[in-house]
């Protein structure tokens, strides 16, 4: 692919900040002066685990088995162990296998991919052509959202740098082991990050996920075996082949291996993105952004983006940050994506927002998503008008049930998920929004 670059997006800004308390993996190159360039991330050892595992032909299972034990979930927000994900790769195979990593995040709040090939791309890369020689892929993709034009310059130039280098290409260090690895720029559709939609796209088709199975390990890119992994996942992997899985699944709590980036969001002093261990306590992270803006208090979380239930204050104060920790408090961590809302956020208001974010980005291919996201955002917004009824919570309730579990892809389920959540948590303020026509809230 050419080179696009401008002088201008050669080399991002370089960070200040107070990286204390946090566990850099996937962004280590951040302390440096120009964290995104080759020769930074070669001075941090960077490459020398793609040389090490080529040089000494290390078997495919002995790598597959660094990945199961260093419990690496998927960092896109399904959470599927990494390395058992691996292993449903056909091992024997008469011709190409794919590799894909999904930098298409779209959802509200979410925004660590980005963070990665704009800071690191070059461990993103090694860690990508490591799965390739584990997996045997022959040629990679990495989906890069729309609307990120500018990252993905940066990241087609670690591609360059890293071709020109002898990380990417044919007969890699002398050996039989070729890779070539390509950035697709996506549309800047939401339903694109779901891995069947990102390969149709990537076909060149209209992004709408496929019926499954036949799942991408079978089916994937051109109908060929296809390996889909998130940007923090592929970036994971280098550290944990350099300090071994058990290592890495240290870092974490049982479960939960690793660090991993949260992204900040909403009132906090410092929104961002924090690397923390797993099974941080939330109050932690939220000390480490800043806490509270303006000195008020806490009234809801959403931990994981808005496709994880709502929690309100009391349900997340002394919850932790990792899988079991936010599932057994009521909710789920996604892509840890956490949206804090003041005292002052109208839950109302907050609710039609998100749910015409899901109205919008619906694809359409099945009726209980394209039109029952359309219906629930619609009454709503007669709710916000001021024309609500209070029937409508029940109905919101049954229609959300309608469509969960009942759709091609879980953007159905995504959809569903924050109208029942706000309703159980706050329906005091949505019957005081039908009763009065205004907020509860802020009086409008
Ligand atoms: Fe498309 Fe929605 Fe069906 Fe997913 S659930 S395939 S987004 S219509």
């Amino acid at each position: 692919m050419a080179n696009i670059l401008n002088a201008q997006t050669q080399h991002p800004p370089v960070i200040k900040t107070d990286l204390a308390g946090q566990t850099l993996v996937t962004l280590r190159t951040l302390t440096e002066e120009n964290p995104a360039s080759l020769a930074t991330y070669e001075k941090l050892g960077g490459y020398a685990q793609l040389k090490r595992l080529v040089a000494e032909k290390v078997k495919a299972p002995d790598i597959i088995s660094q990945v199961k034990v260093s419990n690496l979930r998927g960092r896109g927000g399904a959470g599927f162990p990494t390395g058992l994900k691996w292993s449903f790769m056909p091992r024997y195979y008469d011709g190409t296998k794919y590799l894909v990593c999904n930098t298409d995040e779209g959802e509200p709040g979410t925004f660590k991919d980005r963070d990665i090939i704009r800071y690191n791309p070059h461990q993103l890369i090694e860690g990508m052509a490591i799965a390739a020689y584990t997996l045997g892929a022959r040629v990679g993709y990495n989906y890069i959202h729309g609307e990120i034009w500018q990252d993905y310059e940066i990241f087609e130039t670690a591609l360059a740098e890293a071709r020109a280098a002898g990380y990417l290409g044919e007969n890699l260090f002398g050996s039989t082991f070729s890779f070539d690895l390509h950035a697709v720029h996506g549309y800047g559709a939401y339903i694109c990050g779901e891995e069947t939609a990102l390969i149709e796209s990537i076909e060149g088709k209209k992004g709408q996920p496929r019926f499954k199975p036949p799942f991408p390990a079978s089916y994937g890119v051109f109908g060929k075996p296809t390996n889909v992994n998130n940007t923090e996942s592929y970036a994971s992997i280098p550290w944990i082949m350099q300090h071994g899985g058990q290592a890495f699944a240290d870092l974490g709590v049982p479960n939960s291996g690793g660090s991993k980036l949260f992204s900040v969001s909403g009132h906090v002093e410092k929104p961002g993105n924090y690397e923390i261990k797993m099974g941080m306590p939330f109050k932690d992270l939220l000390e480490m952004a800043g806490g509270i803006w303006k000195g008020r208090k806490l009234k809801a979380v959403i931990p994981g983006g808005p496709s994880t239930a709502v929690m309100p204050a009391s349900a997340i104060e002394n919850a932790t940050m990792d899988y079991d920790g936010l599932s057994k408090a009521g909710s789920s961590l996604g892509a840890g994506s956490m949206i804090v809302m003041d005292e002052t956020t109208c839950m109302v208001k907050t609710l039609k927002r998100l749910s015409y974010f899901f109205y919008e980005e619906s694809c359409g291919q099945c009726t209980p998503c394209r039109e029952g996201t359309g219906w629930v955002y619609r009454i709503i917004e007669r709710i916000v008008d001021g024309k609500g009824k209070m029937e409508d919570l029940d109905l919101l309730t049954d229609l959300s049930n309608n469509i969960s579990g009942r759709t091609i892809c879980a953007l159905g389920d995504a959809a569903a998920t924050p109208v029942l959540s706000f309703i159980k948590h706050f329906r005091p303020e949505f019957e005081y929004y039908i009763q009065h026509g205004k907020s509860m809230v802020d009086g409008k």
